[in-house]
């Protein structure tokens, strides 16, 4: 039912879905279609308050505002398909994107503003590094139903180029009354190393320009069994990036560095498995990782339904799933008291 539910979520392809429910039906419609360029720009180019609602002003100020008041989306949507991530059913698997002179407008629009300190916080969408390029095929007749754009690797129908973000990075940081431009979202660096002409210079530009200390990268783990189930990359890639992000940095005499998300308990993973991941941060990455969040079910994800029924959806083969409240807290811990032990300080090098 799952995957009934997940094939009819593409807007070019679904169909609505009904389910009987006693004497009555379910009825699932299809999704919107996917913003066109000029119904997003039209969308971002409406006359918002930026501030919130004077009934919840009464009660305090929001502070998830403090981080989004100053940041701009540029794109909707994300190839990734990560098993425990719902962003493909909530956002869709295509990547629509404003243009720059819409994203510009409201740079210089939020510059104008009174409280506007010169720092755009963020420039992004779910994953930063998708703004700009999609697949051909996936636009005219919708997403694959027997492959993914990115796993177990990229395909090569996927034209993967950051120049269009790395070129609009560069006209954002030059508008006047702006001092800094940063990527706080999310970026996936095996679309980075995988860009062979745009993935360097827009890797050298984000370590000159646009990184605020921290880059956040989202590994989530490092055991390659583990990362299958996930619908993650393999291992080695990260190392590889790593070493490229540190080499940059100091060339640029800059003391910045990656911040890694990790998830504990997630379907396929043990105790066992979290040890050898403290080992690998600790070894290879030298590294204290603040954000390991156990592993949470949510609705529409392959993990919830990994974690539910206990099998692989693909396969059909068991898979260890924890499910005890102490031990899965005995496996986040397995990761952050291992690596406080032995942990330098992050930072160059
Ligand atoms: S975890 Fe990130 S890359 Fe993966 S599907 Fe979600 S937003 Fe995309
Ligand atoms: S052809 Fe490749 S990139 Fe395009 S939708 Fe299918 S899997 Fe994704």
């Amino acid at each position: 039912m799952f995957i009934d539910f997940y094939n009819n979520t593409d807007p070019l392809t679904a169909r609505g879905l009904y389910q009987r429910q006693d004497t009555r039906h379910l009825v699932q419609n299809p999704p919107a279609p996917v913003l066109t360029q000029s119904a997003f720009d039209a969308l971002y180019d409406l006359d918002f308050e930026h501030d919130q609602h004077p009934f919840y002003a009464r009660q305090g100020s929001v502070r998830a505002l403090d981080t989004i008041r100053f940041s701009i989306t540029t794109h909707r949507g994300c190839h990734g398909e990560c098993n425990f991530c719902a962003i493909a059913v909530h956002q869709g698997q295509t990547v629509s994107w404003r243009s720059a002179p819409s994203i510009l407008k409201e740079a210089r629009d939020l510059s104008a503003r009174p409280d506007f300190k010169g720092i755009i916080h963020d420039v992004g969408g779910p994953t930063a590094n998708m703004y700009g390029y999609e697949c051909k095929k996936k636009l005219k007749k919708g997403c694959c139903q027997d492959k993914r754009c990115l796993f177990p690797e990229i395909c090569p129908q996927m034209p993967v180029d950051h120049n269009p973000q790395t070129r609009l990075l560069k006209k954002l940081a030059a508008l006047p009354g702006i001092k800094k431009v940063f990527v706080a979202s999310g970026i996936r660096y095996d679309l980075i190393l995988a860009d062979k002409a745009g993935g360097a210079p827009y890797l050298q530009q984000l370590v000159d320009r646009h990184v605020s200390g921290q880059l956040k990268i989202a590994p989530e783990h490092m055991e390659d069994h583990v990362l299958a189930l996930m619908g993650k990359p393999a291992n080695a890639q990260l190392v590889e990036f790593k070493q490229r992000f540190d080499h940059l940095s100091a060339r640029a005499d800059k003391r910045q560095f990656l911040t890694y998300y990790f998830i504990a308990a997630h379907p396929g993973c043990n105790l066992a498995d979290m040890r050898k991941l403290g080992g690998f941060v600790r070894r290879r990455l030298k590294i204290n990782p603040e954000q390991v969040q156990i592993f949470t079910p949510t609705p529409s994800t392959f993990a919830t339904l990994m974690y539910y029924t206990g099998r692989d959806p693909f396969t059909g083969q068991k898979v260890y799933v924890e499910k005890a409240t102490r031990s899965k807290i005995a496996q986040k811990e397995a990761l952050l008291k291992k690596t406080r032990m032995g942990s330098k300080k992050p930072g160059r090098g």
